[in-house]
């Protein structure tokens, strides 16, 4: 690396590994819970986690905070409060710090979203993936319509305005009107932020192993997401990332430091972290261990590496290309440490095919890049030039 890398903004990420059961769909670390939620062990483990990584990230604050799974809202306000209670008193947050936390409509019960409010959560992602009950079924979600209508009341009646409604469409079954209409309710919901995913059949899967019949084509699926750019535009949302909307500029500014590139912490069974060592001039990446009970048992780090250039090279444009505002030349040099010249004839032939267009100081996608983001990240593939 010979370009100077600086320290980005520094994020945390808290994995909470447990679902009432397994999505047919699912490949996150994510484990049905058998028995009773071991609440008390696990934080004391992620809090014990977090005071090993800490000498890696001295002094630096932390500007989001988001609890992902799994399914996070098994715990409860007071487990949550007691994990940010003991996250405040070993690392500082950043005034303003946006903390969010991941809820399931099914295990939601009233009050609950006043409560998370109360122990410090600003920011909550609704996991709703549909308004319809026949579709909730077929992907095997725990909850139907009458949930999610009671979970968006009570984000409302907390006041937490704040809040993502994750949407899923080419679901098994759905017509382009059944996904316009998940569109239109969830609009109708007020949310701050909508997260537009296609289903997709990941490898190791229940779905991927037997799928299910009646899942959109490529052009289908595509008239569908047409269709909900044309619904979320009209309401006044904008979309910033391939599958992210925001109203009022209600950016997840966790998500868009991955996607920049930033460094982020990462406690919890099979949480990742990516951390800037400028002093060693080099970008190092932890796995800890995916397994709650070993991860609870003491076995935490299972890898730690530096990545190499060709590696940061590819990690920096597959989440930056993902931004309708793409990248910047500096941010480039700055995230990586490596010059410039490394990757501008890639750049170049990106540009020649139609799919990047030069943007202020940088580069972002076309039209044609957006639709065919992965041809575009593929250009950067690690042995592609
Ligand atoms: S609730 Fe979310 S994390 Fe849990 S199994 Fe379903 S998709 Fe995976």
């Amino acid at each position: 690396m010979n370009a100077t890398l600086s320290l980005p903004p520094l994020a945390l990420y808290v994995h909470l590994p447990w679902c009432v059961r397994k999505c047919p769909y699912c490949d996150f670390n994510s484990h049905a819970l058998k028995g009773d939620l071991p609440a008390e062990a696990y934080i004391a483990a992620l809090l014990d986690d977090l005071e090993q990584d800490l000498p890696l990230t001295w002094g630096r604050p932390v500007s989001s905070i988001f609890f992902g799974g799994g399914t996070p809202s098994l715990f409860s306000a007071a487990d949550v409060d007691q994990l940010l209670s003991g996250i405040r008193a070993r690392v500082a947050l950043s005034p303003a710090c946006e903390i969010t936390l991941e809820a399931n409509p099914g295990t939601i019960e009233h009050d609950r979203f006043a409560a998370y409010r109360d122990a410090g959560i600003n920011r909550v992602s609704l996991g709703v993936q549909s308004f319809d009950d026949d579709l909730l079924k077929a992907i095997g979600r725990i909850h139907g319509r009458a949930e999610v209508e009671r979970a968006i009341g009570s984000l409302h009646d907390a006041g937490l305005e704040n809040f993502n409604i994750d949407l899923m469409y080419a679901l098994p079954g759905q017509s382009r009107e059944q996904a316009d209409a998940d569109v239109r309710r969830a609009i109708a919901a007020r949310p701050a932020h909508v997260s537009h995913y296609q289903l997709t059949l990941e490898p190791n899967t229940a779905f991927a192993a037997a799928p299910p019949p009646g899942i959109a084509d490529d052009e289908t699926a595509w008239d569908m997401q047409g269709d909900a750019a044309e619904r979320l535009t009209g309401a006044g949302f904008a979309q910033y990332e391939v599958s992210a909307w925001a109203r009022d500029d209600a950016r997840c500014r966790n998500n868009l430091n991955y996607w920049a590139f930033g460094d982020y912490l990462g406690i919890g069974a099979g949480a990742h972290a990516k951390l800037t060592d400028p002093a060693n001039d080099r970008v190092l990446r932890l796995a800890k261990s995916r397994h709650p009970k070993r991860y609870m048992a003491g076995e935490r780090v299972a890898e730690e590496k530096a990545i190499s250039p060709d590696e940061c090279v590819f990690e920096f444009f597959l989440n930056g290309l993902r931004l309708r505002d793409g990248f910047r030349r500096e941010a480039f040099e700055a995230r990586t440490g490596l010059p410039w010249q490394r990757v501008e004839s890639r750049v170049t032939d990106a540009v020649g095919r139609g799919l990047l267009e030069p943007s202020e100081g940088g580069y972002r996608p076309s039209d044609l890049g957006w639709r065919f983001v992965n041809d575009l990240q593929a250009i950067f593939l690690p042995g592609s030039d």
